[in-house]
């Protein structure tokens, strides 16, 4: 099974491959929708960044189940 979690990078919510708890802060990681992001604290502000557009529709084609964009 595959596992994703949203993860606030580059000040967008992007969704990584990997349970949450994966990265840490300022890692690079490659996110569904195909861009390389720089990890970002996952307290607020970044709770209430919008969430990427391209990784919402890679996430439906994804096993979403076990996360919630927020
Ligand atoms: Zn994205």
């Amino acid at each position: 099974m595959s596992v994703y979690h949203w993860q606030p990078a580059s000040r967008q919510r992007h969704v990584l491959p990997g349970p949450r708890g994966t990265y840490g802060l300022e890692d690079k990681a490659t996110a569904l929708c195909g861009e390389l992001v720089e990890v970002a604290n996952t307290e607020a502000p970044a709770r209430f960044w919008a969430s990427c557009e391209k990784c919402w529709e890679a996430a439906k084609q994804v096993d979403m189940s076990a996360t919630r964009p927020r």
